[in-house]
């Protein structure tokens, strides 16, 4: 016998001697999870649909009954039970032992029998052996569900480490390319950008510009008004600047209060006059409510020439500026291309 399948059952026991149910259930108290009692078969087959409609009690995992008794006789309770749960297993305790009787219950789909007076250990293994198949069947679900439980806590958790990571990696991303200052795109950005626009370039045919360009005279404005007017006056000229452009242009913070923009399929022409328009912005603009007199930059503009490579290209719009800030500062300077 089992005794180990038969702690965790809960037992719907029909008796309607009193003393044969008390002694009965009391031993098998001791042995199971739960026994509830009913004193005729009416009585049971209300308990039993009580349990099972009601979420919040224990569903029984067998039913034990006489066959003798006032209301409704153990087998018609059975009968009635099978029509609501076909499988839930069935012991009777009978003083019955001729063939038709035992037929009938047989075909009911009774399980086991114990003889009256009970034998004890005949009921359990009796109980034991009908319950067994239903039990195991009960440990495996309990542990299927506690499987997929844990696997979705831990698809809930993966997925929060998968958004974190996303997250993180997005955020490194930002500060890889971004300015810390400004939040316009870093010089490693820029150059990145470069490259990639050179190949194009040189793949397509492309035109291809960029505009360099450098506050003037800003040493003057951090020793006039201090270094944090300075920097109001950096993120002011970030943001008008980004206003001139499209969004295929790139615009960088080069170094302190220098700047870079990179604008693909655009002729020195054209970029000399987005040039000549920032220019003009930040002359008119009012950058900071602190400053007295307007703040002005130096541009240097300068279109790709087939083949050049980077540093040459860079050289060039760094003279094209070199030339502006020569020439009086305020102005734009291009350098033409010779070929
Ligand atoms: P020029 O017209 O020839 O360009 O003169 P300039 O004074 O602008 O040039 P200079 O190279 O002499 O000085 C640049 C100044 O920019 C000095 C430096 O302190 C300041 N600067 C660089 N980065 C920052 C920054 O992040 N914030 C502030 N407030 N100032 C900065
Ligand atoms: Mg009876
Ligand atoms: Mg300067
Ligand atoms: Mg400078």
């Amino acid at each position: 016998m089992n005794k180990e399948i038969l702690k965790d059952i809960v037992i719907l026991y029909v008796e309607d001697e009193e003393d044969v149910r008390e002694f009965t259930s009391k031993t098998l108290e001791k042995l199971v999870k739960c026994v509830k009692t009913a004193n005729n078969g009416l009585a049971g087959l209300e308990t039993f649909i009580e349990h099972f409609e009601n979420p919040d009690l224990p569903t029984f995992d067998i039913i034990i009954t006489d066959i003798n008794m006032p209301k409704m006789n153990g087998l018609d309770m059975l009968v009635k039970i099978y029509e609501i749960d076909s499988t839930i297993p069935s012991v009777i305790t009978t003083a019955h032992n001729d063939v038709n009787f035992l037929k009938k219950a047989i075909d009911l789909g009774v399980r086991g029998y114990a003889t009256k007076p009970l034998n004890l250990f005949q009921l359990l293994e009796s109980i034991s052996m009908a319950v067994e198949s239903r039990v195991l069947r009960k440990q495996l679900e309990n542990t299927n569900k506690e499987l997929e439980k844990q696997v979705s806590q831990r698809t809930i958790e993966l997925q929060n480490i998968i958004h974190k990571l996303e997250v993180n990696s997005k955020e490194l991303l930002y500060e890889a390319t971004h300015d810390h200052l400004t939040s316009i795109y870093n010089r490693q950005k820029f150059t990145t950008e470069l490259d990639y626009e050179i190949k194009r370039a040189n793949r397509y045919n492309n035109k291809l510009s960029i505009i360099m360009y450098d506050i003037d005279s800003f040493k003057n404005i951090n020793d006039t008004y201090g270094h944090d007017i300075g920097d109001e006056v950096l993120i002011a000229i970030s943001n008008l600047s980004t206003k001139h452009l499209r969004n295929v242009d790139i615009l960088a913070r080069w170094g302190g209060e220098e700047f870079m923009i990179l604008l693909p399929q655009t002729t020195i022409k054209d970029a000399s006059r987005i040039a000549e328009n920032i220019r003009k912005a930040i002359e008119k603009a009012c950058l900071s409510q602190v400053l007295k007199g307007n703040i002005t930059a130096s541009f240097g503009v300068c279109e790709f020439i087939q083949k050049e490579n980077k540093d040459t290209f860079l050289k060039r719009v760094d003279e094209a500026l070199y030339k502006a800030k020569n020439s009086g500062k305020n102005i734009v300077v291009m350098i033409p291309n010779h070929n």
